[in-house]
């Protein structure tokens, strides 16, 4: 009754003292009992907090509330090239990866693992996300043995040069460092690394494949994964004199694979990486002048298509795991295919593992299919009787059986993504204890290896390591293990039937990670793994019949399933002006198309026919994606170009706070001194200029719960981003510390992310009305109120939708800035 909440209220009332003396409004009390209905203590925590952290007044009552109030209006225009055509404010339903949603693998990947929850609990994990620069000293660090070496210790402290000087070949080297010298497998022990050459499949029709490769421009290559593709094939055009009038390059659609294999060949080249052999991804370019053999990933050979349309820096280009059609190797098909009928001197080689081979063959106009005979061994499917709820559980359950029961031969585990496989790792270290500790005789050991892509090289080259004598190895992979890297030695594949999938999310407006089901034909790749050294077998998560009728034949490109805005630019940059007449491989869903032509058109990267602007044609001269661009090039405009920049580069790398478990009070208040209170962008751009101002130092970012590898990659994306300005003659004009004019810079770019206040830390999206709540870690709750309209850079999706970074904005500027969706009342 009403009487008792008064009683409530007045009592919290009283409790609102702030450390300064200060009280709180009534107004901010009931805000405040709401907060604790609804158990958020931790924000709770935070909003007690701000005022006396900082001091600050605060104050959000005004003597006439109703006036300072502006009403904005939100409509929706369509630019004219759309005319006719129907475009969707959400972007249409992308093609779904999986064949019924209601299906049961489809139910249990929506499900998650318990295990994987329960680990999280005790671990406090989904809190403070352990990141790999924390593993020194956690539980998964000792599974991995990872510990703190002085070197790394030196590292940390060490101080840098000043902006523009980093080098970015620093990071490869050390993990090269590290590397060296360790063994490799059993094979490898015994073998040098030109006879190991010489005994991949691949090596027995070296002669003939390159005959085939001179008598035609374009050739698919075939083989089983680890026949000698990706690692042979470039060495062998070196060898045959490809490289005395230009560059082979490689493509990889996975960073980890680009880096990886081109340790591996620089090492079977007996030359440093970045030397003869090196390669990039994006914000990272380890070759040189002397750079014969290029790998790269798929996405930065499309951006220097952009540079140089003809590729003329290249003699031969190998379109490497093919099969995979990542995004930016599907643009790629169509665009190399008129280097090829442009360059005669050109040529272009389509690897791909078994599947597909046909239709690339058919797409080129019927090129010959080369097939590198296959020496695999028979691998026995099993199925699992009945769905498996928790195919974590069953994974772990299963891996220990295997362990305990069967012989020799190493284990891989094929999970969907970081979170499980630590998970794995946990529970499977959990469990070779317990068994150790109650067994009565001798366990054999059992070598526990994670690899996923945030994994740091020196860790991912583990997995080639040899067990000591008589010790198992047990690798939980995500699908990286399924194609891109081979590891010798695997007799026992588990496959959990589920992989992490990019899908565009209409709900939340942008490209989300989820987990789907896995295709017949990766199930299939999945268990070729276990027969690479003899026969093997393969243990499937699922049943039988939900192999036969719930998994897709092959995987859904994933052109046809993700937001295509980069890709959209691009082309157009090419002079593509058509894009529906585009020559791909499997078009995208027209609507797709149509639809990200919208958003370009509302950030002003395309004018009202369709075509780029002067701010587009610039956009796509950055590697960000174009709300980033945009970013920076408002920047430009209003005079704050080096603060964006900072920004850009702060949000182009993992979070650099650092939360551990054991000190999570103490390191909120070091996070919480760095809070610029309307906004997280900008409390991003404090920390770095921060830690500018202290000489760029390791050891003050351990003081500051900061974390200096993260920073320092900032640094390094911040000046790649700076060449590209120096490149365009973008002068660097500042601000100084007069940010509002950087928050407008902002708005300029996210204002199809512009949130309006509903509650407490609770806003809907101004356009489609979706609620979005603000994150307890976020700066804005130290202005003590929350403000009317913010915009954000992205939505993550955990138990509510999160606004990851936000921003406090004028109502007035959306209405300037965003004019299509947004108008003030008069
Ligand atoms: P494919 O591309 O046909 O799948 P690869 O060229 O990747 O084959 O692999 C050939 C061989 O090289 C495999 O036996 C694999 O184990 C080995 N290999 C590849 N990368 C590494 C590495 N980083 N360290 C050790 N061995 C490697
Ligand atoms: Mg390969």
């Amino acid at each position: 009754d009403e009487a008792s909440m008064q009683k409530k209220e007045a009592e919290l009332a009283k409790k609102l003292v702030r450390r300064d003396g200060t009280k709180m409004t009534l107004a901010q009390s009931k805000k405040l009992s709401q907060l604790t209905a609804d158990n958020a203590q931790w924000e709770d925590r935070q909003l007690l907090r701000s005022g006396a952290v900082r001091g600050t007044e605060v104050q959000t009552e005004f003597d006439n509330e109703e006036e300072r109030k502006v009403i904005l209006l939100v409509h929706d225009t369509k630019p004219p090239f759309l005319d006719g055509r129907i475009v969707f404010t959400k972007q249409a339903e992308p093609i779904m990866p999986i064949k019924d949603s209601t299906s049961d693998m489809a139910i249990i990947s929506r499900k998650g693992s318990a295990l994987v929850r329960e680990i999280h609990e005790k671990q406090s994990m989904n809190k403070s996300r352990q990141r790999f620069w924390e593993l020194a000293g956690s539980k998964l660090g000792d599974i991995l043995g990872v510990e703190k070496t002085a070197e790394q210790i030196d590292a940390d402290t060490a101080v840098v040069g000043e902006d523009g000087e980093v080098n970015f070949k620093e990071e490869a080297k050390f993990s090269q460092h590290l590397t060296k010298g360790e063994a490799v497998s059993d094979f490898a022990k015994s073998k040098t690394l030109a006879q190991q050459r010489q005994y991949l499949p691949i090596f027995s029709v070296r002669d003939e494949l390159l005959q085939v490769i001179r008598e035609n421009q374009v050739l698919v290559v075939v083989g089983e994964t680890g026949s000698g593709k990706t690692t042979q094939l470039t060495q062998y055009l070196h060898e045959d004199g490809y490289t005395t009038n230009g560059v082979v390059g490689c493509t990889q659609p996975r960073r980890v694979a680009a880096m990886s294999v081109a340790k591996r060949v620089s090492e079977e080249m007996e030359t440093e990486l970045g030397d003869k052999v090196g390669y990039a991804i994006r914000f990272e370019d380890v070759t040189g002048p002397s750079t014969v053999i290029k790998y790269m990933t798929d996405g930065v050979l499309l951006r220097e298509t952009l540079k140089d349309s003809d590729l003329d820096k290249y003699r031969v280009i190998v379109m490497d795991e093919a099969h995979e059609r990542s995004l930016s190797t599907d643009v790629l098909f169509g665009i190399l295919k008129k280097v090829v009928a442009r360059r005669r001197d050109f040529k272009l080689i389509v690897t791909s593992a078994t599947l597909n081979a046909d239709k690339f063959s058919n797409f080129f106009g019927s090129v010959p299919i080369f097939h590198i005979p296959g020496r695999t061994f028979h691998v026995d499917k099993l199925f699992s009787k009945t769905p498996c709820e928790d195919y974590v559980e069953a994974a772990v359950k299963q891996a220990m059986t295997i362990h305990i029961t069967s012989g020799p031969g190493d284990i891989l585990i094929f999970m969907t993504g970081q979170d499980e496989i630590e998970a794995t790792c946990y529970a499977l270290a959990e469990r070779m204890e317990q068994l150790i500790s109650s067994a009565k005789q001798a366990v054999s050991k059992l070598l526990i290896l994670p690899i996923y892509s945030q994994l740091p090289a020196d860790l991912q080259a583990k997995i080639f390591q040899n067990a000591e004598d008589g010790a198992r190895k047990c690798i939980v992979a995500t699908n990286i293990a399924e194609t891109s890297l081979t590891v010798d030695g695997i007799f026992y594949v588990i496959d959990s039937g589920y992989c992490k999938m990019k899908v565009y999310n209409p709900r939340m407006g942008m490209d989300a990670l989820q987990v789907f089901p896995v295709s017949q034909a990766a199930a299939e790749q999945r268990a070729g793994r276990a027969g690479r050294t003899g026969p093997g077998t393969c243990y499937r998560l699922y049943t039988q019949s939900a192999y036969d009728n719930e998994l897709l034949p092959s995987p859904v490109p994933e052109i046809q399933r993700t937001n295509l805005g980069n890709v959209v630019l691009l082309l157009k940059s090419l002079k593509i002006d058509n894009l529906l007449d585009f020559d791909f491989m499997d078009p995208p869903p027209q609507e797709n198309i149509l639809n990200s032509m919208y958003q370009l058109w509302v950030l002003g990267a395309l004018n009202n026919v369709g075509n780029l602007t002067d701010l587009g044609w610039k956009m796509v001269e950055f590697p960000l994606d174009p709300p980033l661009a945009k970013m920076l090039l408002i920047g430009e405009q209003l005079g704050c170009i080096n603060e964006v920049l900072t920004i850009v580069s702060m949000l182009s790398v993992p979070s650099v706070f650092f939360r551990p478990k054991d000190r999570a009070e103490e390191s909120d208040a070091a996070r919480e001194k760095f809070f610029v209170p309307e906004s997280d962008h900008l409390t991003l751009l404090n920390v770095y200029q921060q830690w500018k101002s202290n000489q760029y130092r390791g050891d003050w970012c351990n003081d500051h719960f900061l974390h200096v590898k993260g920073l320092r990659k900032a640094r390094e994306v911040r000046s790649q981003l700076l060449d590209i300005l120096k490149t365009l003659k973008i002068p660097l004009t500042s601000c100084g510390f007069d940010w509002d004019v950087v928050r407008k810079a902002i708005c300029s770019a996210y204002f199809h992310n512009s949130a309006r206040l509903k509650g407490v830390g609770e806003y809907v999206n101004c356009r489609n009305g979706m609620p979005c709540h603000l994150h307890p870690s976020s700066a804005l709750y130290g202005l003590g109120y929350t403000p009317d309209y913010v915009v954000y850079h992205e939505l993550i999706l955990t138990t509510k939708e999160y606004m990851q970074c936000a921003t406090a904005v004028e109502p007035q500027w959306l209405a300037e800035l965003g004019p299509m969706f947004f108008s003030v009342k008069d």
